[in-house]
């Protein structure tokens, strides 16, 4: 059952709309310039971008649409590996959810939405996370890409992985919450802790990862790092310095919460400062990293100041680890802001610079009337971190981190011995296992080259919301018990 509580809601928040000025394309600036080479694997479910939350729902799915054509108007999809990812499946959706709750995801439609309000309160349906068509196939398209991501890592078929339309990091085991009805990132963190003894998440969306915190709090196998915006009337209400989890996840979750306005100087410094002797100490195998984007100043949800470079550079700091890591999206509600990021962020996990003029795409009015990758963002918020707060947060989580040395997850083994028993006990769909030995796709299509670029650009794309892959795959793994 879930529980109904006074947290704030997303739904409080004034909502706005862009203004889409026309104007005329400029002339494309073509100099990539290479620094080095990781394997990058990049995630775009062919349909994900045409769903609709509704008219005055600020979470667009369109802006994937938008980053994807920043992606390919740089040429990026020439530095990567492109796939359009098969969708997750029921099995692979129960790894982590309800039963009934899938069900539920599954039934439920506008039509019928009159019948099932007794479960609109079990399930947190409402403003925030409203019914809309073809939910289900959404929910199945993103979480699809993560977990296509996640195998593809394990198995150390790429170093980096990235899923814009992922990170939903609110959605909980059996309910809906901050516009995230599956959690994909639980269940593509699950697929690495089939592999990897240690995998550390880092959240820096400006709101709390709470659903995903909640699911490995009792977990010293996953080391959860959120830095948010933490007050009492901002969703989800939770993150405090004092959640640091509990039993044998006790230590394993670092919270790192912040105030209104946080400008770049402060906001880099403190994540370089935290994370740096937190991935030292905990040394992680894996790291996944929720890039919401609504920490960007002028967001309109967030009261960050942040700008598109100061939020790349902490992705650019994270992959110097170089660990497999998983780069998810999240959150981020001016469309022209959210995919510039992303596409920015995806030139810094490929290595290459991005010309600072965008390249004429099929959006490019929204971007005026600078039509920049780096329009002004920062300034509008008062900052109400003081240096003195920032650095009572920092010593308090230096002194957590100790906690860290010693505990029973950094001393374990390659793979731990009950996970490799669970391996073993485990049938593999064949084509997941060519896969994993990095010569099949697992149902997903790939697209090398500009070539298969205009599946990216289909804006006609049928209703059914099927995907590639058509139908429905069942899994031959069964029921299974995650221990953690
Ligand atoms: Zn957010």
């Amino acid at each position: 059952m879930s529980t109904l509580v006074d947290y704030p809601t997303f739904s409080e928040s004034p909502f706005f709309f862009d203004r889409r000025n026309l104007h005329i394309p400029q002339e494309e600036a073509k100099h990539i310039q290479d620094h080095s080479k990781p394997t990058v694997s990049y995630y775009f479910p062919k349909d994900v971008g045409n769903y609709h939350y509704g008219e005055r729902h600020p979470m667009r799915p369109h802006r994937l649409m938008l980053t994807n054509n920043l992606v390919l108007g740089y040429g990026l999809h020439n530095n990567m590996d492109m796939y359009n990812p098969r969708k997750a499946t029921e099995d692979e959706l129960r790894e982590f959810h309800d039963a009934d709750y899938v069900e539920f995801l599954k039934r439920v439609t506008p039509k019928n939405a009159q019948q099932l309000t007794k479960d609109y309160t079990m399930y947190n349906i409402g403003d925030d996370c409203p019914i809309f068509h073809d939910l289900f196939n959404f929910c199945k398209q993103y979480a699809g890409g993560s977990l296509a991501a996640g195998r593809k890592l394990s198995q150390g078929g790429t170093d980096i992985a990235i899923n814009w339309s992922g990170g939903l990091h609110h959605a909980k085991k059996g309910e809906a919450s901050g516009f995230c009805y599956v959690n994909d990132i639980v269940l593509a963190i699950l697929e690495l802790l089939r592999y990897h003894p240690r995998v550390l998440y880092i959240d820096i969306d400006i709101h709390h990862g709470d659903g995903v915190q909640e699911a490995f709090y009792l977990s010293n196998r996953v080391l959860t790092v959120s830095f948010h915006k933490y007050a009492v009337d901002f969703f989800p209400g939770t993150g405090n310095l004092s959640e640091i989890g509990s039993n044998l996840g006790k230590h394993f979750a670092i919270n790192v919460p912040l105030l209104d306005g946080i400008d770049d100087e402060s906001y880099i410094s403190l994540f370089k400062s935290v994370m740096e002797p937190t991935i030292t100490t905990y040394r992680p195998s894996a790291i996944v990293l929720q890039c919401g984007a609504d920490s960007l100043g002028c967001d309109r949800l967030g009261t960050f100041n942040l700008s598109i470079a100061a939020h790349g550079e902490c992705v650019r700091f994270i992959k110097t680890f170089g660990l497999p890591l998983l780069v998810l999206g999240g959150g981020g509600y001016r469309q022209s802001s959210v995919s510039r990021c992303w596409a920015y962020e995806t030139g810094v996990c490929n290595g290459v610079e991005l010309p600072k003029e965008l390249p004429p795409n099929n959006y490019y009015e929204f971007f005026g009337p600078d039509y920049s990758l780096h329009p002004p963002l920062s300034g509008h918020i008062q900052n109400l971190n003081t240096r003195q707060s920032l650095e009572r947060i920092r010593v308090s989580i230096r002194e957590k981190l100790r906690y860290l040395n010693g505990a029973p997850s950094v001393q374990m083994q390659e793979i731990p011995p009950d996970l490799q028993g669970f391996l073993e006990s485990e049938e593999r769909k064949q084509e997941e296992v060519d896969e994993e030995m990095n010569n099949g796709t697992a149902g997903e299509d790939r697209s090398d080259g500009p070539q298969k670029r205009n599946e990216y650009f289909d804006l006609e794309v049928g209703g059914d919301g099927h995907g590639a892959s058509g139908v429905e795959q069942q899994t031959s793994r069964g029921k299974r018990t995650i221990r953690f």
